[in-house]
């Protein structure tokens, strides 16, 4: 079975080819191929020796995931259906924000998290996606980018899944496309977003690295966020905010947390004012990030109204608090997270 070389961070592949005989300096050759001169092809790799293209391609693969459907909305957003190797689908989008190409990532293959808002979630998960496959997912969108002569500059690890579910393989596609020899996408415009796993967080807090945290929040107690978020019944609000002041410390950064606004249930003014309490108590420095709900068909939440939005953020901000209510993409298509996936996945699974 070959290895997939672009689930390699340049660390790793320095120690693979420094045990194969090779120089430090080769992995830094390869490497440079693959993600600056965009070069998938070993034997193009011309000032690699001939004898070592020969181990490449005997003993390594550069494989990218299939384009199993594509959506383009007309504002831009591109939404892909890939299918990995296996035959799994995930579901990666591409969204045009005016500062940059952002590329929102799956990270499992379905999800067990349960969130009952969420079109991701109606599939369990079947398996972790490999950091190969998420780089492919990048890769594969900086594929359609090309033609237009873009780049994602910006990741959000948003997708299908719960990134800290599947931490180490996250952390190695995060390592590759932030090295400097290779993708170069700063730190600070990659973005984790945890629905609350605090072990996860904590860890998170010690990388050392600049990324961002985003914690999928939706609710201002533990009372509503045990019945739309099941992780809450493991990790109640006190242990998730004593693990975001923890990660604030280590890492010395901001978090922001989502905020998904359901009708009648999470978005009256008093429960914008509970929020704000909350943040306060903690004294969390966190930015609210308020997010019009996409309906899912599957799903009884209903989205707020477009007042009802304003009025939430507006309170908010005069409570102190930073809030800003998210863009949204993909209107005609299939806006929802997952709701592509969902679509193929079910239709397969009547076949
Ligand atoms: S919101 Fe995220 S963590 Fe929750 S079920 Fe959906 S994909 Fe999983």
């Amino acid at each position: 079975m070959k290895k997939n070389l672009l689930g390699y961070t340049l660390q790793r592949m320095t120690d693979e080819f420094v045990a194969l005989g090779q120089t430090k300096y080769r992995a830094k050759q390869v490497f440079g191929w693959l993600y600056q001169k965009r070069v998938m092809d070993f034997s193009a790799m011309t000032d690699v020796s001939k004898d070592f293209r020969a181990v490449l391609e005997r003993d390594y693969s550069l494989d990218l995931p299939k384009i199993h459907t594509r959506q383009d909305a007309s504002d831009g957003t591109i939404k892909l259906l890939l299918e990995m190797e296996d035959g799994a689908k995930v579901e990666t989008v591409l969204m045009p924000y005016n500062y940059g190409d952002v590329i929102c990532v799956s990270s499992q293959v379905g999800c067990n998290m349960g969130c009952a808002f969420c079109a991701s979630g109606l599939h369990r998960k079947t398996r972790n996606l490999t950091s190969a496959e998420m780089m492919g997912e990048l890769l594969t969108m900086n594929g359609i980018l090309d033609q237009w002569g873009r780049r994602v500059t910006h990741i959000v690890v948003m997708g299908t899944g719960e990134p800290f579910d599947n931490y180490d393989n996250v952390m190695d596609f995060i390592r590759i496309a932030n090295e400097q020899l290779g993708l170069a996408i700063g730190a600070r415009h990659i973005t984790v977003s945890t629905c609350g796993l605090v072990d996860g967080i904590r860890k998170y807090g010690h990388e050392g690295i600049q990324i961002n945290l985003a914690i999928s929040l939706h609710a201002p107690n533990d009372e509503i966020r045990n019945q739309i978020m099941p992780i809450s019944r493991a990790y109640p609000m006190d242990a998730l905010m004593d693990a975001i002041k923890d990660y604030e410390s280590n890492a010395g950064r901001r978090v922001t947390f989502e905020y998904i606004l359901l009708a009648g249930l999470n978005d009256s003014l008093a429960q914008a004012d509970e929020l704000a309490d909350l943040i306060h108590h903690y004294g969390v420095f966190a930015y609210v990030n308020l997010i019009p709900y996409n309906e899912v068909v599957e799903k009884p939440f209903k989205r707020s109204s477009p007042s009802a939005v304003k009025a939430f953020a507006d309170r908010l901000m005069r409570r102190g608090i930073n809030a800003t209510v998210r863009k949204e993409f993909g209107g005609d298509i299939d806006a929802a997270c997952g709701q592509l996936r969902s679509k193929v996945v079910t239709g397969d699974e009547g076949k």
